[in-house]
């Protein structure tokens, strides 16, 4: 029986896998397709994943379902007009099929072994293939047909003006030629996920009128060692014939990871062989034959420092998260397609999307379009896009989840212990929903708290104020049911995170102001690396960050056991209303009382 495979979200499948109703998956590089057991149904369905590859691995092993890896990139379902058929020999594709098993089954053990897990505990079939080997598969789009332009590109007016030079440089090539100018070779698209890096380098490509051949970098990371340097080979010499052009790489962390360290034979190998083979190329062409190699990156740090050097990516671009003038030109963009109701106001809805990138805010204005068709609207109105706002914040609301009585009651104590000890603290962070209503897989409940500004700077006393509201929760539920959940994790790690950088970076302790994490090594994604120092200093800083997240948390307690009553009347109102807003909250936060030593305790610590 084979009907055919319905969509699915992403987080019911989890679900499913943790219900152990799934019998079998099979995960593509795009789409992960899988089957219920019988008894469950046997309907097939497909899904897009959203987490890390090795968390749904891990998840796969443990509940024993059996499951196919296909890194080919060939029968993905992407809809990109892949013009490059790659004519594979049917024996050889046999006996490729057959060797790729056995180097994905010792792939897997190597796995297993290192994360020392044991063997037998439904490992299925770990089954790696590589197909069309050594032909990139670099989607050729051609002449100007990637159809984006610089105008579908908001927000980063800088970056688009450095990359305005790159068009020019592609589409008057011999201007450059005749004066004797040298026309860069690479250009690096540097910034978060989502910012647009990959648009703008289609928008490169259709500005100047060339072709783009795009490849992402884990594409050319195959199992099998010598593949990869075999397609930048292939990809190179294609760009060639198609002069002037665009070779784009995405992720090219993926490939571009500093040598050396990784132990021979695991994997890193093949990675190597084919960074150096990139290298070899970069070396081997010249700008001036017009072709421009860009490529995107959100992870720069760990790139090698042979990429950078001078003749190589030699130029960088910084693709940052807009501003909010930038976030409503971006939201303007987006909202083009769009219906748009008299009362919606644009600029009001960037400045309550601070942090936003350009991805996040074209799934809001798509979001809110979707609310308003659901609600068979005409237009889409302002109240569409808070309720998208929420969405996107938060995650898919779904009512549909049933909590225990107890789970519930944990979640509201703990959304109102945010909310009373937020409203004591300083700083521009406002309380202005709380909601019990589960949203997508992590959150249970939340506390939505927006900044009503960009903020650049964070004062002292802020930071402690925003300790003592990340502790709330969980104070709330010691104080209130006397135990303590593990639903306060996520903010155990954010305060954590915070009173660390607050001591290593912001110099906010008695250890002064010395940071303690370069600067420079502060990557994109807000992690870093810290500077080299001594036993005895990263003793002080863990004594430190336990200290400021002790007295924090004691604070948290202090407040809460004094307004021991508003917590209990307010967590019985959140249940009967599930959600808290507007004019009742304000009214219930107006009550909250502070403790005498509070205001000591900003200011000093
Ligand atoms: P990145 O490559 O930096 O992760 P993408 O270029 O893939 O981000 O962005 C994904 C989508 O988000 C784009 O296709 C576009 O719809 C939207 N987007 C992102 N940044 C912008 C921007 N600056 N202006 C307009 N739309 C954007
Ligand atoms: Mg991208
Ligand atoms: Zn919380």
């Amino acid at each position: 029986m084979k009907t055919a495979a319905r969509p699915q979200v992403y987080s019911k499948f989890v679900q499913q896998v943790q219900a152990s109703q799934v019998q079998r998956v099979m995960i593509r590089p795009n789409q992960i397709e899988y089957t219920l057991k019988p008894e469950f149904g046997g309907q097939s369905y497909y899904t897009q994943p959203t987490d890390r590859r090795d968390d749904l691995l891990s998840l796969l092993q443990s509940h024993s379902v059996e499951f196919t890896t296909l890194t080919n990139t060939n029968t993905d379902t992407n809809t990109d007009t892949n013009t490059d058929t790659n004519d594979t020999n049917a024996g050889i594709l046999g006996l490729l099929l057959s060797l790729g098993m056995m180097l994905g089954a010792f792939a897997w053990l190597l796995k297993l072994n290192k994360a020392g897990g044991g063997v037998g505990s439904g490992m299925g079939s770990g089954l790696g293939v590589g197909l069309g080997v050594g032909r990139s598969n670099a989607r050729t789009y051609s002449q100007g047909k990637t159809g984006v332009t610089f105008a579908d590109v908001a927000g980063v007016d800088e970056a688009k003006q450095e990359l305005q030079e790159v068009v020019d440089f592609l589409a008057n090539g011999d201007k450059y030629r005749k004066i004797g100018a040298k026309i860069p070779k690479g250009v690096l698209l540097v910034g978060p996920p989502g910012t647009g890096k990959t648009l703008l380098a289609k928008a490169v490509a259709g500005e100047a009128g060339v072709p783009f051949l795009s490849m992402s970098g884990s594409e050319f990371v195959e199992l099998f060692v010598g593949v990869g340097a075999a397609r930048v080979r292939d990809l190179f010499s294609r760009a060639k014939r198609q002069a002037p052009c665009i070779i784009f790489i995405d992720e090219l962390d993926a490939i571009g990871k500093t040598r050396g360290g990784g132990i021979p034979n695991g994997g890193n190998d093949e990675r190597e062989q084919t960074l150096n083979q990139l290298l070899t190329e970069m070396d081997g062409f010249d700008g001036n034959e017009g072709v421009i190699l860009l490529a995107a990156t959100n992870r720069p740090e760990i790139l090698d420092p042979a990429l950078r050097r001078p003749g190589r990516f030699d130029r960088q671009v910084l693709v940052d998260r807009p501003d909010k003038s930038g976030r409503a030109e971006i939201l303007r963009v987006h909202a083009q397609g769009v219906i748009l109701g008299e009362d919606v106001d644009l600029d009001a809805i960037a400045s309550q999307t601070a942090g936003f990138a350009g991805a996040d805010l074209a799934n809001l204005v798509n979001e809110a379009a979707l609310m308003a068709a659901r609600n068979n609207r005409q237009a889409v109105l302002m109240a569409d896009f808070k309720e998208a706002i929420e969405r996107v914040v938060a995650g898919l609301e779904k009512r549909s989840r049933i909590l225990t009585p107890l789970e519930r009651q944990t979640v509201a104590y703990h959304e109102i212990g945010h909310a009373l000890v937020g409203a004591l603290m300083p700083g521009h962070h406002k309380v202005t929903k709380i909601s019990i209503v589960p949203r997508g897989l992590a959150a249970l409940g939340y506390t939505l708290q927006m900044p009503e500004t960009d903020r650049f700077l964070l004062l002292e006393d802020e930071l402690r104020g925003q300790l003592a509201t990340l502790l709330g929760g969980r104070a709330a539920e010691e104080i209130s049911l006397g135990k303590i959940s593990s639903g306060a994790s996520d903010d155990i790690q954010k305060a954590t995170d915070l009173a660390e950088r607050a001591v290593t970076q912001y110099g906010m302790s008695h250890l002064g102001p010395v940071a303690f994490e370069k600067n420079a090594a502060q990557f994109l994604d807000g992690s870093s690396t810290r500077r080299t120092i001594s036993a005895e200093v990263t003793a002080e800083i863990d004594r430190q960050v336990k200290h400021s997240i002790d007295q924090a948390y004691a604070m948290a307690l202090a407040i809460l056991r004094l307004n021991r009553n508003l917590l209990e009347s307010a967590t019985q109102v959140l249940l009967k209303q599930e959600v808290l807003e507007g004019e009742p909250l304000q009214a219930i936060l107006a009550q909250v009382q502070a403790p005498t030593e509070l205001q000591a305790w900003l200011t000093n610590g």
